[in-house]
């Protein structure tokens, strides 16, 4: 390796997870262990692994009894709306409201978000990091903010980093943030799903650690496997979680041992332990997940805008009529299927939180252009595509 400079190690790195002559033996293997199977429903509850699929054209790869479907993995999509009501109040109020740049596109229960807000005098800033956040708080010291948080275990230990050590007095959270392997129990649990196994969120669990999701893998019983975000890790983990469904032997397997481990981040669980409760918390379309929600602990009350301003934990849901956001984030049905995609819900003019997300399943495939039901996604980015031509899902 030496004389390479970063970007082409990273090149280098790169393509052995986009390997096709490897992506064609693992499609191979897929589709004989697949032969013995009945039909499969795989989960998996990450944004990225969407983008990955959707992008590299995964799905047209598998046999028609295999399908693989994106749950709850985009934080903006899951924020209850009475949160994005309550924000863009205080906006309104004259309160200055940071909050990263697709949250601030998420309409409400009244169609108003806080970019909308804006155009009517709302002070509202993006922040790209939470660090952007404390840095404008601390060069602004005369002006008050609050900082709308949404985001999952990857995103929470930097807030409670700076918690612990001292935020400017002029900077609040209202605290959105949500803990994924609960909401995994939830889905497994839930009957109108019928998942078979999961593809676990390979960066939230390098957090979490796998021994977070064991007590619902004791549940449920269905293989859990704890996945990377190259095409090539997640035709690996849908071949693992077949193997373990022909087996009947379901197991929860590491497919990403170069970033996920038993223990997790040891050090990011122990800020977020110190700083959060980890209680009931709504998830915007999906359900009331218990241990879900990290609010901040009483000691912590000083930057705690609920209890600053009094606020409500966010329970609201609201979706205007026709728009079938509930059933895109929690997985039941395909972009295509909502009457709003790509007529009125484009990337442009978003109307619900899918479309609004970074890692909203509709805008990714908004964004890589998949337009119709029944059409697994051609792309064939890895050089393999199985077929030239549409295949219909069975
Ligand atoms: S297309 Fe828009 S309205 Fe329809 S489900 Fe997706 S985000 Fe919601």
């Amino acid at each position: 390796m030496g004389g390479m400079d970063s970007a082409d190690l990273m090149k280098k790195i790169l393509s052995r997870y986009r390997d096709s002559a490897l992506a064609r033996s693992l499609v191979n293997k897929i589709w004989e262990v697949a032969r013995d199977l009945p039909r499969v429903r795989i989960m998996h509850v990450c944004g990225t692994h969407e983008w990955t699929i959707t992008h590299w054209g995964i799905r047209a790869l598998l046999p028609d009894n295999v399908e693989v479907r994106a749950g709850p993995g985009c934080p903006v999509c899951i924020t209850p709306a009475s949160d994005i009501d309550v924000a863009v109040k205080l906006a309104l109020d004259g309160i200055n409201v940071l909050t990263y740049g697709d949250m601030s596109r998420a309409k409400g229960s009244r169609m108003i978000s806080l970019e909308d807000c804006a155009v009517d005098g709302g002070k509202v800033r993006i922040a790209y990091s939470f660090m952007d956040a404390v840095k404008i708080a601390s060069n602004n010291p005369d002006r008050e903010y609050i900082f709308l948080g949404a985001g999952f275990e990857t995103t929470a230990p930097t807030v409670a980093y700076y918690v612990l050590k001292g935020l400017p007095r002029n900077l609040k959270i209202l605290s959105a943030h949500r803990y994924v392997p609960p909401a995994v129990g939830s889905l497994a649990e839930s009957e109108d799903l019928e998942i078979d196994g999961f593809i676990n969120p390979g960066h939230a669990s390098t957090v979490s650690g796998m021994k977070a999701y064991k007590p619902y893998f004791d549940r449920c019983g269905r293989p859990m496997v704890f996945a990377g975000f190259e095409p090539i890790d997640v035709l690996m983990a849908i071949y693992m979680i077949l193997k373990q469904l022909k087996e009947r032997a379901p197991r929860m397997e590491n497919e990403y041992v170069r970033s996920v481990t038993w223990e997790g981040n040891l050090r990011a669980q122990q800020a977020l332990q110190e700083v959060f409760d980890f209680e009931e918390g709504y998830w915007r379309g999906v359900a009331i997940i218990p241990a879900s929600a990290m609010n901040f602990k009483e000691k912590f009350s000083q930057v705690d805008a609920r209890r600053i301003y009094g606020l409500e934990y966010g329970r609201g849901d609201y979706f205007p009529s026709e728009a079938r956001c509930a059933e895109i984030i929690k997985g039941i049905i395909d972009p295509p299927d909502c009457p709003l995609y790509m007529k009125i819900c484009t990337p442009l003019t978003p109307v619900g939180p899918a479309m609004v997300g970074l890692e909203g399943t509709c805008r990714i495939w908004a964004q890589n252009r998949i337009l119709v039901k029944d059409i697994k996604c051609m792309s064939g980015a890895c050089g393999i595509s199985r077929e030239a031509k549409p295949v219909k899902r069975s």
